[in-house]
């Protein structure tokens, strides 16, 4: 292990250990997530159109600044590609508003960029989303410790399982990235999913033929909803897996949102 790697293991125990807000997944596993980010509309035209092959749906976790742009993951989304994914019932999430990394800017000045970012879903799907990726998987303490208050879920891309217990404030992802040689890994994170009865999230960008090096080729994509659909599991938006744990969304003051006030204190301690 190089020195880089080795801190960088010693940084997420740290993370993963401090300011956690745990719930117990319970008896609620397997689930398995599917989640794209930023996001391309490859990410929609073809991972969406996978999933609602097999009957099911993703998180697309948006950055709204970056709506209309092009980068090395292809054309990112434009504002038909949210109607049309919000009208299938995929989820619409939030991953700031200009895809800032909380490691480059201020506490503050993170904060300000994730609210912004909610408060642009709500003005374009009428939504608030609470539910939030950060930004290259950049996670500082701070800003976990700060924004947990406002936010249902913040999901990283620190790899692994969800389960027994769950921290709202920094759940696990895998990357979904390559092309069909990845797929035996893939099997087996799912088979692990199963045994474990755990919760099971996949992040990725782009799904193309010729995908970028944070994108998948919708060949894998489909093998991996596939085998997860074969797995037994659930398949559910990060929204509906917390949702059947019991986890309700929280607005953007920390209240919950509906009947659920008996989670108010699980989703918001003090
Ligand atoms: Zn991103």
């Amino acid at each position: 292990m190089s020195i880089r790697s080795g801190l960088g293991a010693a940084r997420r125990r740290v993370l993963g250990s401090l300011y956690r807000r745990n719930v117990a997944l319970g008896s609620c596993g397997p689930i398995v997530s599917f989640s794209f980010d930023d996001f391309p509309r490859t990410a929609y035209s073809a991972g969406g159109a996978i999933l609602e092959g097999f009957g099911v749906r993703g998180t697309y976790y948006t950055a709204c600044g970056l709506r209309n742009t092009a980068n090395e993951l292809g054309e990112q989304f434009r504002s038909e590609d949210i109607d049309s994914l919000l009208e299938k019932g995929h989820e619409l999430a939030s991953h700031t508003f200009q895809h800032v990394s909380s490691r480059s800017v201020s506490t503050a000045e993170f904060c300000d960029d994730v609210e912004r970012g909610s408060a642009a879903i709500a003005q374009l799907t009428g939504v608030e989303s609470t539910n939030f990726a950060y930004p290259f998987g950049d996670v500082t303490l701070a800003a976990k410790r700060t924004l947990g208050r406002g936010l249902t879920s913040a999901r990283s891309i620190f790899p692994g399982l969800n389960g027994p217990d769950i921290d709202l404030n920094l759940l696990r992802a895998n990357s979904l990235y390559g092309g069909l040689d990845r797929l035996r890994q893939v099997e087996e994170l799912i088979r692990k999913n199963t045994e474990r009865k755990s919760w099971l999230i996949f992040y990725t960008h782009d799904v193309r033929p010729a995908p970028s090096p944070f994108g998948c080729t919708p060949a894998l994509f489909e093998a991996a909803v596939s085998c997860s659909v074969r797995s037994g599991g659930r398949i559910l938006t990060v929204r509906d897996a917390l949702a059947k744990i019991g986890i309700h969304e929280v607005n953007r003051k920390g209240q919950v949102r509906g009947q659920a006030k008996d989670q108010a204190k699980m989703c918001v301690p003090a």
